[in-house]
């Protein structure tokens, strides 16, 4: 009997991967009409650019083993991630650093003397934090957590940061210095090709069988063990209730040569109903000259609704207790795994999200040639 895979982003396709190598027969399906799930990239039909369809995509890691992974199935491009942030009629630079510092209070300040600078700045009263308005009051004080954090934080998750737990922001986020590289991983980088190119590279494998179009629920087969990459809730048809998400909303509009001159621009005030615009063809400087025209997308943050497609987990208290009975009935259902961002209900970047199913995909291998049960789950999702 084969394996069947539910989902061909990075999640199905590394697992479709080593189990075809290994000599196992794959059924890999999708609902949607492409591969590589969120991370889809195509090109833009009226200007060309390369469009990353559910939101930009950078790579980012200090995992030697994801980098070298990804760098098999195509060419990773330099690219550094450098955010600018509008807030109260200004432009500044993010992460917040010694130059959004020195722009912001007009100062001149060295790397210590903005250490104590901000100190005194700092709340000093809240010394156990309860929210994350709390949190970032006793780290940076009041005129930068306004700027910055406030307005975009609400619109982000729609809900006051005073309602937010103080363990979003458990770093922090000021760098006394000038590096304004978002990432401080070792290994950054773009596909040169898209995404989408480096999913269909992977799946390149003798006895991989890809199904686009076509959801598990509508699949009549018995399989040797189904990988389950989708919603852990919709697997069991939402019967304990639906685990919350935000969802994105992408507003696209063209314009003419360079819009912003930078690929991510936030807007931190919560008069601006969207929280940033990106241009794709700053995520590809190696070519962004070719284009003439450029294409870019504000992006406006809400509640997910049954039909939205799922971006971020909520993962307060009320989904956490949901998510601990998906956890337990799937624990109790034989034949089944669930991986990846969606089967395990947690935010994860593209790097942990290799790693984690090769280290799955090296579990399962051995299971077949050892014997043994394949885990519910390859990590803890709780
Ligand atoms: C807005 C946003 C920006 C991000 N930016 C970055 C970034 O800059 N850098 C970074 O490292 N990571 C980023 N990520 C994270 C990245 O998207 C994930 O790491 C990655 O997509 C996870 O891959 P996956 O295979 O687990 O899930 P997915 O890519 O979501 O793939 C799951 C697939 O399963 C399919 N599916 C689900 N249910 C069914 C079903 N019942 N039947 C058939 N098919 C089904 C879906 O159609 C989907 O294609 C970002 C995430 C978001 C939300």
């Amino acid at each position: 009997m084969r394996y069947c895979i539910v989902g061909a982003g990075f999640s199905g396709a590394i697992m479709a991967r080593a189990l075809a190598e290994a000599g196992h027969k794959v059924l890999l399906l999708d609902e949607r009409p492409h591969v590589a799930g969120n991370c889809h990239t195509s090109r833009d039909g009226e200007t060309g650019v390369m469009v990353h369809r559910f939101g930009p995509h950078i790579f980012h890691t200090a995992d030697e083993r994801a980098w070298t992974y990804i760098n098999r199935f195509g060419v990773m491009k330099p690219y550094v991630n450098r955010v600018k942030a509008q807030s109260q009629g200004r432009i500044y630079s993010l992460p917040i650093n010694l130059m959004t510092i020195n722009q912001f209070f007009g100062t001149t300040l060295r790397p210590d003397e903005a250490r104590q600078f901000i100190a005194a700045r700092a709340d000093q009263s809240i010394t156990a934090p309860q929210s994350f308005e709390e949190q970032a009051l006793s780290m940076i004080g009041p005129e930068l957590y306004r700027a910055f954090f406030h307005g975009y934080t609400k619109k982000q998750w729609g809900v006051s940061p005073t309602e937010l737990p103080a363990s979003i922001l458990n770093r922090l986020p000021v760098r006394f210095n000038y590096d304004d590289n978002y990432f401080s991983h070792p290994w950054q980088g773009m596909p040169q090709d898209g995404y989408t190119a480096i999913i269909e590279n992977i799946l390149k494998a003798e006895g991989i069988e890809l199904r686009l179009g076509q959801s598990f629920e509508t699949v009549d087969e018995r399989f040797a063990h189904v990988f389950y990459t989708g919603p852990i809730d919709r697997y069991f048809s939402y019967s304990l209730g639906r685990l919350g998400y935000r969802t994105l909303d992408f507003e696209a509009f063209v314009a003419d040569g360079d819009y912003q001159g930078t690929a991510v621009m936030n807007y931190c005030d919560e008069t601006v109903p969207y929280t940033r615009i990106t241009e794709h063809k700053h995520f590809a400087p190696w070519e962004q000259d070719r284009f003439t025209r450029t294409v870019c997308f504000r992006e406006y943050s809400r509640q997910a609704g049954a039909d939205d497609v799922p971006y971020y987990p909520i993962r307060q208290v009320g989904e956490k207790a949901l998510l601990t009975r998906y956890i337990e009935r799937a624990r109790a259902t034989p034949g089944v795994s669930f991986m990846g961002r969606l089967g395990t209900y947690r935010y994860l970047d593209m790097d942990v999200t290799i790693s984690e199913a090769l280290a799955a995909s090296d579990r399962v291998l051995d299971i077949a040639r050892q014997g043994g049960v394949i885990p519910t789950f390859f990590v803890d999702p709780s």
